[in-house]
């Protein structure tokens, strides 16, 4: 009996301060509340490390904590219970939550294009990838899709390849070790294995598909709903963030590498790849994403795109 009274004792204390540490995160000790935005120390968040930077009188009445995680389904594990307010992440891993019910809004894309399918050496057509290893990040990505489309293009099936999930940042030493014949993973694991020239460039995703959607600017929609002018004041800054990143200068390279560690000259390649303006995310491409997933029976009933994506902000962004 005593035991279990100290167990319900513990549990409380770990709710209470669980309570509190959330409540604290909303509103700071001036008053001025705290967007809490997850991101995975990628060369694909870029506009959230410009961001950050924004001058103090440019946040009116808030500030942003960019809350950095080690991996996808830690950060949506946070996002789905209201540990932060939004993220930059996977739109695939957005689409799966908002379909089991999390209510989140899309708001911005997080770049275009900007990912590789990398392979060793030695592969010098899809066709010499048959009964190969090759490796994405997670089932539901982009990586993932644009493995299948590559191989569908050039006359493969998704069978015809042993696919494994992996890290990313494991990906581009198991291509060197050989364990792996290629990988397609977030940036800037790819301009790893070509930069330490241990793989190649097989395609640029938008050989394979152009303008490809691959991270979104999810945010909890009770956010957005308790106020809808920081929410703006927000993306206004998220906008010039990326316009500021596609200057891909060395200011770029400062703000990034506060917040993912990576060689210049890693960094300077994956930036070549992508672009981080023009954000807004259109129905058309959104529709042919869906259209992938559901052809890879990823999921029946992706969300539609007047539900999920809220352009409100970004139309309107100054
Ligand atoms: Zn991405």
């Amino acid at each position: 009996m005593k035991k279990l009274s100290l167990i319900v004792l513990v549990l409380a204390m770990v709710f209470t301060s669980a309570c509190t540490q959330a409540d604290e995160g909303k509103t700071n000790a001036t008053g001025k509340t705290t967007l809490k935005i997850g991101y995975l120390p990628i060369t694909h968040a870029g506009p959230l490390y410009m961001e950050s930077h924004a001058p103090e009188e440019q946040l009116e009445g808030y500030d942003v904590e960019l809350v950095k995680f080690g991996s996808w389904p830690d950060l949506m594990d946070a996002l789905n219970t209201g540990r932060i307010d939004g993220a930059s992440v996977l739109v695939q891993l957005a689409m799966m939550a908002k379909e089991q019910g999390i209510d989140l809004k899309a708001v911005a894309l997080g770049h275009k294009d900007g990912n590789v399918l990398v392979t060793s050496k030695n592969i010098e057509e899809t066709a010499d990838l048959k009964g190969a290893t090759y490796a994405i990040p997670h089932k539901f990505s982009s990586h993932n899709l644009l493995l299948n489309e590559m191989l569908k293009k050039d006359g493969l099936t998704y069978e015809d390849v042993n696919v494994v999930e992996m890290a990313p940042a494991e990906m581009p030493a198991a291509l060197s070790e050989e364990r792996i014949a290629g990988y397609v993973v977030a940036e800037p694991f790819g301009a790893q294995a070509v930069a330490m020239d241990k793989g190649k460039v097989h395609y640029h995703s938008d050989e394979i598909w152009p303008d490809s959607y691959c991270c979104v600017l999810v945010l909890r929609n009770d956010i957005i709903k308790k106020d809808e002018e920081i929410i703006q004041s927000f993306i206004d800054q998220y906008v010039k963030a990326g316009e500021s990143a596609n200057r891909k200068d060395d200011a770029v390279y400062e703000s990034f590498s506060k917040y993912m560690k990576v060689d210049k000259e890693v960094l300077d390649l994956s930036l070549e790849w992508i672009s981080y303006d023009d954000l807004r995310i259109e129905q058309e491409e959104y529709d042919r994403l869906a259209g992938f997933m559901t052809e890879m029976s990823l999921t029946e009933n992706p969300p539609v795109y007047e539900e999920f994506v809220d352009n409100t902000f970004i139309d309107k962004a100054k």
